[in-house]
């Protein structure tokens, strides 16, 4: 049965084990304090968590370069304490997602170390060598401005080995037969221990040609298939979400047009014209994208976000857009990253005003697909920026007033240290104080997502976007099973009246009924809705209003 396909409608919640919860005060987070958590995500309302890399690593890439891809980091605690951890949350019915990161390796797991050091080594052809410096080396690095070539000399090796991301990150070559198998080896373990998928790491890397002789990369999305099917078979309702930032016309090639490749995609089109429309208070492109990014199989979801670990990616836009969003949410230099996008948090982009924030997740929340949130956001935490790189949104979670905000009892330096003084510390800013707080970010966002489980429409629907005459309002309809629902986002900093027609008069399109407070509109004789909206206004209506309720058999 179609309804059963759970990540269409789920809450995703994405979470480091590192930074979220001490519990063994070596100022390192932990499985067995995320267990100790597990309540605080459960009533929020979270349905998934997607934890980020926590398998053995040096860390130099914040666990993205794994050295033993079936271990936990023993800082974060031991196999055991994870399928303590993934029951725990199975307890209260929450799936666990995990980062698949197979694009590369760290150079120090031991494939690497043995393929450097053996030329015969079964190993060698796991990774991608050159004994020469390939042309183009100095050509597509994924970390511009940090990181100069992406072949690099080995001298055990006497060659030269291919690494897409950092110079430590050697790229696994994901042709070789043996390499695809032990993926899927990985894939195994993993769904042995309790998880329901996993968000695969630079899934276009992953599936492409690698080589000193590939000029242009193409990519073998059969392999996607691959990796479907023997997932499929050892457990049915697992799934794959993609990282993959590509143009919309190759969407369906990432989906499969039977839906027989990956369930799940993040939707970087949605995500970079989300942040213009903020910026421009135009909602034109964000309208584009989600029409350019409607084409998907009845099975395939779009995953949904507004901020993420990495940095807010606009190298989609047009220059003049992406300096629209620059000045309005990353003006500093030091607050830009990578020549392509923006490095800080959603609340200091949006200067902590809780208007714009709420709207921002409204938007996100409403949009077609599945929202994933990140750890903290729910608190509007903040960045500190006099870290490098991506790690100034990488802090700790902030969880009481206590010294170093609750995170841990660690009296050490931590590797990176909890947000402290100012308008984001942990001082003012954290989950127990908002706890107490009936306007707080926090019981706001628990509100939302009730609402949203309360609108499947959104996962299941069609969608189409509403005409209101005015740039700065987007309106959004969505249709499912004979029930509507209608989303009005006023994106300006001024109030806002529209004008607009759902259908005819005397249809149940002439009434709408708010979610979220008693502000109903009624259509006039000619079936006109007129809305006022106030700065940064959203509203979520049920169309027809209380005939959905005795329409719907399951509540
Ligand atoms: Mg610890």
């Amino acid at each position: 049965m179609i309804s059963d396909l759970w990540y269409k409608n789920a809450i995703i919640y994405c979470l480091s084990v590192g930074t979220y919860m001490d519990s063994n005060a070596d100022g390192v987070g932990d499985f067995a304090g995320l267990m100790r958590r597990l309540d605080y995500i459960s009533g929020l309302g979270v349905t998934a968590i997607w934890l980020m890399p926590f398998q053995t690593s040096p860390c130099r890439d914040d666990g993205y370069d794994v050295a033993d891809y079936y271990n936990v980091d023993p800082r974060y605690g031991t196999l055991g304490d994870f399928v303590e951890f993934t029951h725990g949350a199975q307890q209260r019915g929450i799936r666990v997602i995990i980062d698949l990161v197979v694009n590369h390796t760290s150079d120090q797991h031991p494939w690497f170390k043995e393929a450097r050091r053996d030329p015969n080594s079964k190993y060698r052809d796991w990774y991608v060598w050159s004994k020469t410096k390939p042309k183009g080396a100095d050509t597509g690095m994924v970390f511009p401005g940090v990181q100069k070539t992406t072949w690099t000399r080995d001298d055990v090796a006497n060659a030269y080995y291919f690494h897409r991301f950092y110079e430590f990150q050697p790229d696994l070559n994901t042709s070789n037969p043996h390499v695809q198998a032990e993926i899927l080896k990985i894939m195994g373990f993993w769904i042995q221990l309790g998880v329901s998928g996993f968000r695969m790491d630079a899934v276009p890397f992953v599936i492409s040609t690698k080589g000193a002789d590939v000029g242009k990369p193409a990519e073998q999305y059969d392999m996607l298939r691959t990796f479907r099917e023997f997932l499929q078979w050892r457990q049915g309702d697992s799934i794959i979400l993609a990282e993959a930032n590509v143009l919309p016309d190759t969407d369906m090639e990432y989906f499969g047009d039977d839906g027989d490749r990956m369930q799940m995609m993040f939707n970087f089109q949605a995500n970079q014209n989300l942040f213009y429309a903020l910026a421009a208070a135009d909602s034109r492109s964000l309208a584009k994208a989600l029409e350019a990014t409607k084409p998907r199989p009845a099975t395939g979801q779009w995953g949904l976000f507004l901020r993420n670990h990495d940095e807010l990616d606009l190298g989609r836009l047009t220059d003049k857009q992406r300096q629209t969003v620059f000045d309005a949410f990353g003006p500093e230099k030091d607050m830009q990253l990578y020549d392509r996008g923006i490095r800080r948090r959603l609340a200091p982009m949006l200067r902590g005003d809780t208007r714009r924030i709420r709207l921002a997740y409204s938007l996100m929340f409403t949009l077609p697909g599945t929202p994933v949130l990140r750890y903290g956001d729910e608190l509007g935490m903040g960045d500190d920026l006099s870290l490098p790189e991506r790690n100034c949104a990488r802090t700790p979670m902030q969880w009481s007033d206590e010294p170093r905000g609750g995170f841990t009892k660690s009296e050490k330096k931590l590797a990176v240290p909890v947000i402290s003084g100012g308008a984001y510390g942990y001082e003012h800013l954290n989950a127990a104080q908002q706890r107490r707080d009936p306007d707080s970010m926090l019981n706001w966002i628990e509100r939302i997502i009730r609402m949203r489980k309360e609108v499947p429409e959104i996962g299941w629907g069609d969608f189409r976007v509403v005409e209101t005459g005015e740039q700065s309002v987007f309106a959004m309809r969505y249709d499912w099973r004979d029930n509507a629902v209608l989303f009005v986002h006023n994106l300006s900093e001024g109030a806002q009246e529209i004008t607009f027609r759902l259908g005819k008069a005397d249809t149940s399109d002439s009434l709408l009924v708010n979610l979220f407070s008693d502000d109903h509109s009624h259509a006039d004789e000619r079936g006109r809705h007129k809305l006022l909206l106030e700065a940064y206004a959203y509203r979520w209506y049920r169309v027809g209003g209380l005939d959905y309720l005795l329409k719907r058999s399951d509540i």
